[in-house]
């Protein structure tokens, strides 16, 4: 649906009264473009002394082609640079006229909070230097995997600082942190793609673990080329943008959505070239048939359970079967699925399982008792599935904030309104956003992503 509200603020007389009245004024997003690089505009690198990332970061920025600078006070870096066929320009920092369309920070060299202030001294200088819909990316080392008690609390402590960042620069600019494990550099590339990119739009204030695995190269302008991919509730809004993200990204796409929604359903496959299941997810053999369906295509690569449904009502005023239905199609139909599948040889190898958790299920909502227990659930369900997967198979999801879909059109007015405004980008996100974060987990490059939750909410005030 449309945002009025941000229509108004382009206006010449909404500039004025959103000026006056000190109100929000979202930026217009950059969304991904094929015909576009990976990052339009200049990237700004710099590392902490001795990372232990620089080199690999390097190698990607070349392999985008990114025209990057670093300061002269990074001296290390030009040796890198060279070594990865990087074309590392050189940025004077007195220079207050050029702008960057991202910030990129190697922290993984601190190792004691002494050294936290490398953040200050990188950042501060350049905070006003930004492009809209920019980013700030800190490649991090994973805190869980430290060295010392020192190390482990220095990197912790950069979560702190790309929250605040998130939230202060505004203009669409987001902010994310990547922890890498120190053995999985060569796993970086799928997410620095996806941070640096504006398939990343809508998520600001995050943080993702890359761990080991088997690196596995692609075709990055077709990254699920050969793949076959199951969408439920693919008939409209966040299934519908999912289905037709992974079909522009090369998969073949099963559509499975309920009965009632034939006629939407077969218009979205026929729109992709996919093809359509009807199928109501809780049936008790709805694993069966989507390992059937998807066997006529080379077997199953990519399952995203989006299906979902609320019943909204205060916990005194809901009736039984409105928590039943919420539970049952949210929860445990991802559960049943899954367990058959992966019980029952459902995944080819690097299968990807991506489940479409809440916010809700983050932070709790009144009048969602059934529902945000429902999308806690998906939490869990990833949580405890991730160590247990073999053969390549992750299992990751997203959580998304408010996105403008069927569902939040039913929300009434003053409660949609705070709902969209209450995050870093003042705006609601749109079902390609959703979808974008979707793809880039189910990318074979994504093999060291396993056990992530990713809010894709502009980084909503709820469950921060
Ligand atoms: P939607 O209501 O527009 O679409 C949901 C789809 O799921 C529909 O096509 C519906 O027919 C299908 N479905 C429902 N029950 C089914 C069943 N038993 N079997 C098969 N298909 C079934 O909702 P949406 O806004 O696109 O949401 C998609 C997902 O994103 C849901 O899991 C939702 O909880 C989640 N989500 C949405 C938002 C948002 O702001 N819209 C926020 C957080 C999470």
């Amino acid at each position: 649906m449309t945002d009025q509200y941000q229509l108004f603020s382009k206006t010449a007389l909404g500039k004025l009264v959103i000026k006056n009245l000190g109100l929000p004024s979202p930026t217009t997003l950059d969304r991904f473009d094929v015909n576009q690089p990976v990052i339009h505009g200049a990237v700004l690198f710099a590392a902490a002394r001795e990372s232990i990332f620089s080199k690999s970061i390097s190698q990607i920025l070349a392999n985008i082609h990114a025209d990057t600078y670093s300061t002269e006070q990074y001296s290390e870096l030009k040796q890198i640079a060279v070594e990865t066929g990087l074309n590392l320009r050189v940025f004077n920092v007195s220079n207050k006229t050029s702008k960057f369309k991202a910030l990129l920070f190697d922290a993984s060299g601190i190792t004691h909070v002494s050294q936290l202030k490398a953040l200050y001294d990188f950042f501060h200088p350049v905070a006003r230097q930004v492009q809209a819909s920019g980013r700030v990316i800190i490649v991090g080392r994973s805190p869980d995997q430290a060295e010392s008690l020192s190390q482990s609390i220095a990197q912790r402590a950069l979560e702190g600082f790309v929250k605040s960042v998130a939230k202060e620069f505004k203009k669409g600019i987001a902010a994310n942190l990547i922890y890498v494990d120190p053995d999985a550099p060569d796993n970086l590339e799928s997410s620095l793609r996806f941070f640096l990119s504006p398939r990343s739009a809508y998520v600001s204030g995050q943080v993702v673990r890359v761990s080991n695995a088997d690196h596995i190269a692609i075709n990055w302008n077709q990254p699920l080329a050969g793949k076959t991919a199951v969408v439920t509730g693919a008939s409209r809004g966040i299934g519908e943008a999912i289905a037709h993200i992974l079909a522009d990204d090369g998969a073949h796409v099963i559509c499975l959505d309920v009965p009632q929604q034939q006629a939407d359903l077969e218009r979205v496959a026929l729109e992709i070239s996919g093809s359509v299941l009807t199928l109501d997810i809780t049936a008790t053999d709805a694993g069966e048939k989507i390992k059937a369906a998807a066997a006529e295509y080379g077997g199953l690569d990519i399952l995203v359970h989006n299906a979902g449904v609320t019943r909204d009502k205060t916990l005194a005023n809901m009736k039984p079967e409105q928590w039943d239905l919420v539970v049952n199609i949210n929860i445990a139909a991802n559960e049943a699925v899954n367990d058959y599948l992966l019980n029952h040889a459902g995944f080819n190898a690097n299968g990807r399982i991506i489940c479409v958790s809440s916010i809700s299920g983050i932070a709790g909502n009144l009048g969602q008792s059934n529902y945000a227990t429902s999308k806690a659930a998906v939490i869990g369900l990833v949580k405890f599935t991730a160590p247990t997967l073999k053969n390549g198979v992750t299992i990751n999801a997203v959580a998304p904030g408010f996105i403008e879909t069927q569902m939040t059109a039913a929300i009434p007015f003053a409660i949609r309104e705070a709902g969209r405004r209450m995050n870093s980008m003042s705006q609601g996100g749109l079902p390609v956003d959703v979808a974008q974060t979707i793809a880039y987990f189910a990318s074979p490059a994504s093999s060291g992503v396993n056990g992530n939750v990713l809010r894709v909410c502009g980084q909503s005030l709820l469950g921060a």
